[in-house]
């Protein structure tokens, strides 16, 4: 059932240790990836024009790291609203292969910003693209890869010794979007509704105590940018958060890994300015964080990985799907077409989705526990009940986004995340119930490889 479990290995970090292996090597790179206009931006199927106008650069940055045995891992941030296996799958796993790194080894974690554009694959089947607008995502998409590329290898040639620094603060600008409507859920704010408003924080030094890089995260979708604003370019709160830490850490790098907020928006949303703000609010809690004693964090880290299969009720039959894939619905018509060029391939009907999963230890002192798709917040509070008051950092947006990863809780009220969402990530469905048994399961055994959550 499960694709793929590789650790690092244990016995080659105990051994480690024992010759100053605790000692962590860093390396940062960051390439801009602001896209020219006009360009279609991604996550809002409301939109109907490209965008014309560019509020704050894009980015994708790199940060490695290094045990002294030569394990690497690379945290990869990146500016865009998701990305499809399909998509950034091959540059992966020739990164991997190039620089002799472990299956999973290179985590891109999506911002998940609606103001990023769109690029090939996965949602692509959402909006209507002229031929022009068509070539502009393919030209894009190309450049991006590149970058991303080029921001990894420079962080792994780039390592050298850091001191580390963990806290956690708090902001309060996620709110959980799920409102009970008479028969189903719909989008709203919903004060009561679980939210996980943490904002961890890891404070990375040279050893001589300059900061070099502030790693935080925030649960909560980057929608804050709405209606007039439409139409330009922009990283949203996160981009403005990173400006703000940067001007007060002047040469340090801010970097954002995306939590599992995925039922989470921004109140009150709108204009850049609920950006800017939001973005301010969230620097706030970073650097409350940065200004107090934090708790040290050693190395060297093991990292575990998997795919676990995620099963889905069964699809509609082939003569249903074959009628839907002459609809008049863009969605209904676009999902239907992409399993019909898998029957004329030869393929079975996608009965399970294949999701990536990584547990990430560094020391015996912070876990990062990270999973792909849009992961509403149910599956961040159970990690960090089942760590009983340990570290962990939970990191959603991760590998790839196959679409959203629903609780049993969420799949049982139904509601966009549960079903509606699921075609326009091209999917039939919804998710068996297990599917949160299973990934909680993986995700805990991953925890238990790299070295216990506790
Ligand atoms: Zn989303």
């Amino acid at each position: 059932m499960f694709a793929i479990l590789a650790w690092g290995s244990a016995i080659g970090c105990a051994a480690g240790a024992a010759a100053g292996g605790d000692v962590l090597e860093v390396g940062l790179a960051v390439r801009d990836i602001t896209p020219p206009v006009p360009i279609w931006l991604a996550g809002y199927a409301a939109r109907t024009q490209p965008a014309t106008n560019v509020d704050t650069p894009l980015l994708v940055q790199a940060l490695a790291l290094k045990n002294a045995t030569g394990e690497r891992f690379v945290f990869v941030a990146l500016d865009n609203c998701e990305v499809s296996g399909e998509f950034i799958g091959p540059t992966l796993r020739r990164l991997e292969q190039r620089h002799a790194l472990a299956r999973g080894a290179v985590m891109v974690v999506c911002s998940h910003t609606h103001s990023g554009p769109v690029l090939e694959g996965g949602l692509l089947g959402m909006y209507p693209l002229e031929e022009a607008d068509r070539a502009a995502v393919v030209a894009y998409g190309r450049t991006l890869k590149a970058a991303l590329g080029e921001a990894v290898e420079a962080a792994l040639g780039s390592t050298r010794p850091a001191m580390m620094e963990h806290g956690v603060g708090h902001a309060a600008f996620a709110v959980n979007r799920r409102v009970q409507a008479a028969k189903t859920w719909r989008f709203g704010e919903n004060p009561k509704g679980p939210v996980d408003r943490e904002v961890p924080v890891l404070k990375i030094l040279d050893t001589n105590g300059t900061v070099r890089a502030v790693l935080f995260g925030y649960a909560c979708h980057a929608t804050s940018i709405q209606g007039a604003d439409f139409y330009t370019v922009s990283g949203d709160y996160i981009a403005y958060a990173r400006q703000h830490l940067e001007a007060v850490y002047p040469g340090a790098r801010a970097v954002f890994l995306t939590g599992m907020g995925a039922d989470a928006n921004p109140a009150p949303r709108g204009s850049l300015l609920q950006a800017k703000r939001h973005g301010l609010e969230l620097a706030g809690a970073v650097v409350s964080v940065l200004q107090r004693p934090m708790r040290p964090v050693r190395g060297p880290f093991q990292f575990a990985y998997a795919e676990p299969e995620l099963p889905f009720q069964p699809a509609p039959a082939r003569e249903q799907i074959l009628l839907e894939s002459r609809s008049d619905n863009r969605y209904v018509r676009s999902r239907a077409l992409r399993y019909q060029r898998g029957f004329e391939r030869g393929d079975p009907v996608p009965s399970s989705l294949r999701l990536p999963v990584a547990a990430v230890r560094l020391g015996g002192d912070l876990t990062f526990l990270a999973m792909g798709g849009e992961v509403v917040v149910d599956y961040a509070l159970e990690f960090k009940r089942a760590a009983g008051g340990a570290p962990v950092w939970t990191v959603g947006y991760a590998y790839e986004i196959p679409c959203y990863i629903p609780s049993r809780r969420i799949l049982q009220e139904g509601g966009y995340e549960a079903e509606s969402s699921l075609m326009y990530y091209g999917w039939y469905g919804p998710f068996r119930p297990e599917v949160e048994t299973i990934v909680v399961g993986q995700v805990r055994t991953l925890a238990d490889a790299a070295g216990g959550l506790k």
